[in-house]
């Protein structure tokens, strides 16, 4: 069975940078475009970040059986990955790379077991998560209060990943994360 990987992480701990890394770093990888109901932020692109459905169209893809695990991560907004996309990309022969929260994590952990990699990331403190999110200026003053409670529940989870990497410097976090990948795949440069 092929090898794939989960990346979980409160929102604001640098999830998304070290996957994009990795998938830079790794041919074989293919990212897990999730669909969401959420709006579109002005740097994302339809189909490569995410797709972007209405509430309408995600219940029907709930009641179709299109999703491999689902979540409403915050009020009103849900996320999910299609068993579509993991069927596109294993016909290519590749591995996928998941950047979900942590219950869906939980669900795809049960899915793939061993051939998984399940790695945490998470900031060095939920006040620096804090400053990372203000930083961003992608949410407004409630969103950004329903993400930092977010965050202080995902933090709870952490004990459930094989592999936690402490973000307090991206470009050590990305380097922790390509070595996790080398050792799973067993071609660990440094041994
Ligand atoms: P954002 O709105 O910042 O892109 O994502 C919010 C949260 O939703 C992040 O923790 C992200 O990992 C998570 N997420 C993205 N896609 C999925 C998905 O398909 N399923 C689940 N359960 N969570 C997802």
């Amino acid at each position: 069975m092929r090898k794939h990987f989960l990346f979980c992480g409160p929102s604001g701990s640098g999830k998304t940078s070290v996957v994009h890394y990795l998938l830079a770093q790794f041919p074989f990888m293919r990212f897990s475009v999730s669909a969401t109901t959420r709006t579109k932020r002005h740097n994302e692109v339809d189909g490569q970040d995410y797709y972007f459905l209405s509430v309408e169209e995600f219940q029907k893809k709930i009641d179709e059986g299109a999703f491999i695990e689902w979540e409403q991560v915050y009020e009103g907004r849900y996320y999910g990955t299609l068993h579509s996309e993991i069927e596109r990309i294993e016909a290519m022969n590749c591995s996928v790379i998941f950047d979900v929260d942590v219950e869906g994590g939980m669900t795809i952990k049960k899915c793939f077991g061993d051939n998984l990699l399940t790695v945490f990331i998470r900031p060095p403190s939920v006040d620096d998560l804090r400053q990372r999110l203000i930083a961003r200026s992608t949410e407004t003053a409630e969103s950004l209060k329903k993400r930092l409670d977010k965050s202080v529940f995902e933090l709870g989870f952490e004990k459930h990943f094989d592999n936690v990497i402490v973000n307090s410097d991206l470009e050590e976090a990305c380097k922790k994360a390509k070595l996790l990948v080398e050792k799973f795949l067993g071609t660990d440069s440094s041994k």
